[in-house]
């Protein structure tokens, strides 16, 4: 019944680290007094895990999941004169990935879950579209079937920015799995969080697998030999010694993640005024992890004013615009559903910091601003 004033920032920075300091003080001091810094053992580990842990046959490790997606768009041949389709509800790093690879990222549409939308693909298609680069948003796997069918029917790529679904799985196959390649991200606030930037790449194509190995190192082989031109994009091995540690205890993580989306559900549901995220029990052909639990609001502003007045962080994704509404970029198109989404969508607070009186009191903030009885 009480609704006593409590403060819920929209994610805890520091409890990334303090949340097992002992544990992580000792990983670095063991990697530490190795001298095991680049190319070690510890990040050919972690590959090996996180490729078994989705179920991929090649994992390499990169500096962030942005030149991830670059090197992956470069090792898949794409190139000046392709175009790239993406969801503009995404980062923009989805589109620098392929813009800086020389081809043309192509904004569509979303559709009711957030995702990019198949009908929206279908209609993007030209002559000269390469690939598809759906976003894994919110921790949520696309319904792969439709836009595997779809890139079957016109031949194109398909690379995934999963960067936000670790784990996430549509028909029991996880996000990051389905293309050529696919993509994590490690940034701090993502499930799996180091303490700076990361990223990794998934494929099961060996030839894509060996051009990722060169392009993140310089285009060395294992002699040093420079068989091609290639950048610096390592994943650091003491990053990797951490995120191994935190692997062992992922999907506790995840659980916890689902948990407090069903608490959300529950203590939401009526509110007439909202449309929260589909999940994590309604449909048993995806399992979403909750990377972001983004609802969607009437008078969001206001509602987003009212909860920082009584202590509750939120967010709106990406600045508050999809990647086709910043203007300099050049973009012309429209893009109805995500045009409207931006004006409604809202995140609220969801990381595993979060007590369950934390998810109590930002609903029940919530139900105050609609006039909906406190649960
Ligand atoms: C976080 C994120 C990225 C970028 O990841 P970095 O590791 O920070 O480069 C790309 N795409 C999406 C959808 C993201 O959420």
């Amino acid at each position: 019944m009480s609704n006593k004033a409590r403060n819920v920032p929209f994610f805890n920075y520091p409890y990334v680290f303090t949340s097992r300091e002992e544990q992580f003080m000792e990983t670095i001091r063991d990697v530490g007094r190795r001298g095991a810094f680049i190319m070690q053992k510890d990040l050919a580990e972690f590959e090996r895990h996180l490729a078994d842990y989705v179920g991929a046959k090649y994992a390499v490790g990169v500096a962030n999941a942005t030149d991830g997606l670059h090197l992956a768009v470069r090792a898949a041949g794409i190139g000046p004169g392709d175009e790239v389709l993406f969801a503009s509800h995404t980062m923009v790093a989805t589109a620098a990935a392929i813009y800086f690879a020389g081809a043309t990222p192509v904004p569509v549409d979303c559709g009711p879950d957030h995702l990019i939308d198949p009908e929206s693909v279908r209609a993007a298609i030209t002559p000269r579209t390469k690939a598809i680069m759906p976003t894994q948003l919110n921790g949520r796997t696309a319904n792969m079937d439709e836009l595997l069918a779809i890139a079957e029917e016109h031949d194109l790529i398909i690379i995934e920015d999963a960067a936000q679904a670790l784990g996430s799985k549509f028909k029991g196959k996880c996000a990051g799995t389905f293309g050529l390649a696919g993509v994590i991200s490690f940034y701090p606030a993502k499930t799996l969080g180091a303490f700076g930037d990361g990223g990794i790449v998934f494929t099961n194509d060996e030839a894509m697998y060996r051009k990722l190995l060169l392009l993140r190192d310089h285009g060395r082989d294992e002699d040093g030999e420079v068989v091609m031109w290639g950048l610096n994009s390592r994943l650091d091995n003491l990053h990797a010694a951490i995120l191994d540690y935190k692997l062992t205890y992922y999907d506790e993580e995840i659980a916890r993640r689902r948990e407090i989306a069903r608490l959300y559900k529950t203590y939401l549901r009526e509110v007439k005024e909202l449309v929260l995220p589909p999940g994590p029990d309604g449909d048993p052909d995806h399992f979403d992890i909750f990377q972001n639990y983004e609802i969607e609001a009437e008078n969001r502003d206001a509602l987003r004013e009212y909860l920082r007045e009584h202590g509750v962080g939120t967010l709106i994704q990406w600045g508050g615009k999809a990647v086709h509404q910043f203007e300099k970029l050049g973009f012309t198109v429209r893009l109805p559903n995500t045009e409207r989404l931006f004006q409604r969508c809202l995140m609220l607070p969801m990381n595993t910091s979060l007590s369950d009186e934390d998810v109590l009191y930002v609903s029940n903030t919530v139900r105050d601003f609609y006039g909906y009885p406190r649960v």
